[in-house]
């Protein structure tokens, strides 16, 4: 730490494969060692020069990931979760229990169960509105409003909020912006530069990107005394995730910049492919020039991400059958790995979801195009 030389290095491809890294000083081992020891030793006058105490409360491979996402999203700080619940639930938490919070409506299913079966049980309020509506944001806060929560693209049917005029308006009422980057990523989107306070991410996405490691991050424009508190939560909360898990994490951080823009493009294929469908009612995907928040996605974002959800013509069985079809998209929750997953998502959002029983969401993978586009070929032949 601190031995090497200051490169004026700042593309995001270069700083997703070095920012938070170095070789290994002790043995000069490239790639990280992942330090699994929970305790530290103390140095003769009983201090810890070398920065660690104890596991709960920091570890290195924790401290490279936190560096390496808060780089990426051009923040001072980041501090990682062992989810990205635990990560959402540490600024909710943040807020107070005299605070309110503004969400968007159309936010991540688990994150408004979160916001119902524990936040407002603890006594904050919350307000949900259509963040796509800048006039609904404004008529939603109050004197104490501390956090406006927006999810851009939304979750799932891919909704485009404003960043910069959210934030400008959370600015002139004394709250805070927070963007649920997991989506966009900062290969695509940038929430910092546009005027967010805060980036939320679901690690578990596309920053682990291999559907096999789960995780939280929350990156702040500065150390301010609320990101304090978003700190407490995770150390004197536990809410720590594994050196392991940092670790998966950080290599997989390494690709991400072709991983997203490769799967964008995929997504893009997709949508122009389902949209020219017969059996397709309506496609969501903000890249299509017909959706709504085509031409806002469009300044505010470098790529449209690789979620695309559909409605298929008929009802619940038509869209089931669709899924029972596929052999390159498997049948399954989640996005952001290298597989292409489909999901009738209702079944998964349950009895409190709005999503229509037609819809399918697709996390749109690695594989080749071409094949995708076979795949949902045959498969909606059913309908
Ligand atoms: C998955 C997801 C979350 C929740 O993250 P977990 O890691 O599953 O706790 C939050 N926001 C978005 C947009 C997500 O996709």
């Amino acid at each position: 730490m601190g031995k090497k030389k200051k490169k004026p290095v700042e593309h995001l491809e270069t700083l997703a494969v070095h920012a938070g890294r170095d070789v290994d000083p002790a043995t000069g081992a490239v790639a990280p060692p992942i330090h699994l020891s929970t305790t530290y030793q103390r140095d003769a006058d009983g201090g810890y020069q070398r920065g660690f105490n104890y596991g709960r409360d920091d570890n290195p491979n924790r401290r490279s990931l936190e560096t390496c996402i808060a780089k990426l999203e051009g923040g001072e700080s980041a501090a990682c979760f062992g989810s990205g619940t635990g990560a959402a639930l540490s600024v909710f938490n943040a807020v107070g229990t005299d605070g309110h919070i503004v969400a968007g409506r159309d936010a991540y299913h688990g994150i408004l169960r979160t916001l119902e079966s524990l936040v407002e049980r603890w006594g904050t309020a919350i307000t949900l509105v259509d963040t796509s509506n800048i006039d609904a944001v404004s008529d939603a806060i109050q004197g104490n409003t501390r956090l406006i929560w927006v999810e851009t693209p939304s979750n799932p049917t891919l909704k485009i909020s404003n960043i910069a005029k959210i934030a400008e308006l959370a600015h002139t009422r004394s709250a805070f912006l927070i963007c649920d980057n997991t989506f966009a990523t900062p290969v695509l989107q940038k929430p910092r530069s546009l005027g967010a306070d805060f980036v939320m991410h679901s690690t578990t996405k596309y920053m682990g990107g291999h559907s096999d490691v789960t995780g939280g991050a929350i990156v702040c424009e500065k150390e301010n005394e609320f990101f304090e508190r978003v700190v407490d939560f995770q150390k004197k909360g536990g809410a720590v995730p594994s050196p392991f898990d940092c670790w998966l994490i950080l290599r997989s951080v390494a690709t991400l910049p072709y991983r997203m823009r490769a799967q964008s493009d995929n997504a893009l294929l997709v949508a122009h492919y389902l949209v020219a469908h017969d059996a397709v009612d309506k496609v969501f995907y903000p890249g299509l020039p017909g959706n709504d928040g085509f031409r806002l996605a469009t300044k505010q974002m470098s790529g449209y991400g690789a979620v695309v959800s559909f409605c298929v013509k008929g009802e619940r069985e038509e869209a089931m059958a669709v899924a029972a079809r596929t052999r390159v998209f498997i049948r399954a929750t989640s996005l952001g790995g290298v597989e292409s997953l489909i999901e009738h998502r209702k079944s998964i959002e349950g009895e409190y979801s709005r999503t229509p029983e037609s819809l399918l969401r697709l996390s749109v993978g690695l594989e080749h195009g071409d094949d995708l586009i076979d795949d949902l070929q045959q498969a909606l032949k059913s309908v």
